[in-house]
């Protein structure tokens, strides 16, 4: 039954598109599309519900936090998605938000969580939402990246650190690019990295706020 007055989850989830993210400027109509597809309210803790298409970062439990909706969309959007099946390493899966995004961009993805409560709970949310075969996650640390996965068209960092590690720099594709808040707790910038012709540029997209990457002294995968 329809409440008067009470907006259903996908009208909020279509206000939020149109007020946070097409009205800032992003048009990319396959990142539009996927931002409109993702239920973004299953990815956040059951008791944060009510908030989940609010303008910013809520957390998930772990000193992680899903990223706010217009950031989400900044960093697709800049990662161009020009094709079906390009091949995203992300590093930080996290609630599993980003992922799914990349997911109904029409990308194949492979995500890395560090934390194993994160990875458990998520790759099970992905599964349940139709995802597994367009999302694989691995529990570990990601700034190793997923050498056996590799090459990869795109790589998208959600966790800050004062440089992009250099397994994931190798472990990019000719042409590609890498996406990713460089900085420390007291400020970042996402910037985006091409390796065009053999070699790097890089520009700065925009402030941002992300929990640090952490990475691990032991190697651990599963
Ligand atoms: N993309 C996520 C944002 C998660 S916040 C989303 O859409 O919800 C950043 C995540 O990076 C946290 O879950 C944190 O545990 C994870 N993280 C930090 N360092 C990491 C590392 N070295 N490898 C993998 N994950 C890492």
């Amino acid at each position: 039954m329809r409440v008067p007055g009470r907006r259903s989850p996908s009208e909020k989830l279509g206000d939020m598109v149109e007020s946070q993210i097409r009205r800032r400027g992003i048009v990319d109509p396959r990142v539009l599309d996927a931002m409109r597809s993702v239920p973004r309210d299953r990815f956040v803790p059951a008791k944060l519900r009510h908030a989940a298409f609010r303008d910013g970062a809520l957390p998930i439990g772990h000193g992680a936090t899903i990223s706010q909706p217009y950031i989400v969309a900044l960093m697709t959007s800049a990662l161009e998605i020009d094709r079906d099946g390009l091949r995203v390493l992300e590093v930080g899966t996290g609630s599993g938000y980003q992922a799914a995004v990349l997911a109904e961009c029409g990308c194949e993805v492979f995500s890395i969580e560090r934390v194993e409560a994160l990875y458990d709970r998520t790759r099970a949310l992905l599964s349940d939402l139709g995802y597994a075969d367009r999302v694989h996650v691995r529990l570990g640390d990601g700034s190793r990246g997923w050498p056996e996965a590799a090459p990869f068209d795109r790589v998208i960092v959600t966790a800050a650190a004062a440089a992009v590690p250099s397994a994931l720099r190798e472990q990019l594709a000719p042409n590609g690019s890498i996406i990713a808040p460089v900085g420390d707790e007291r400020g970042q910038v996402i910037r985006r990295y091409r390796l065009e012709d053999g070699r790097w540029t890089a520009s700065d997209l925009e402030g941002a706020r992300f929990v640090p990457l952490i990475e691990d002294a032991r190697p651990e995968t599963r």
